[in-house]
């Protein structure tokens, strides 16, 4: 069964710099202010949508499963991470 993808591209974030236009060309669009839209989260396949999460340099993208609601990308911080957040 396919996943219907939720995505949301934080514009506060994007500098327009189009990695995930290049990555998923099919699901994300820069506007006319060079803003990335997630204009067809289904035009492609989860996998290449979450690589394009991944690979925007501000961190500017959130994918979620639009049925469940689980978050996709980003997900949970390692454990090591976790763990060494309180050490001094
Ligand atoms: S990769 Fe990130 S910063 Fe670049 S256009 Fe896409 S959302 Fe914006």
């Amino acid at each position: 069964m396919t996943r219907t993808l939720r995505i949301h591209v934080d514009h506060d974030r994007c500098v327009g710099n189009a990695m995930c236009t290049t990555f998923a060309p099919d699901v994300f669009t820069l506007n006319d202010e060079r803003q990335s839209e997630a204009r067809n989260p289904a035009g492609s396949t989860v996998e290449r949508v979450l690589e394009a999460a991944e690979n925007c340099p501000m961190s500017a993208i959130t994918v979620e499963d639009a049925e469940t609601g689980e978050r996709l990308f980003p997900g949970s911080p390692p454990v090591a991470e976790i763990a060494g957040a309180g050490r001094r």
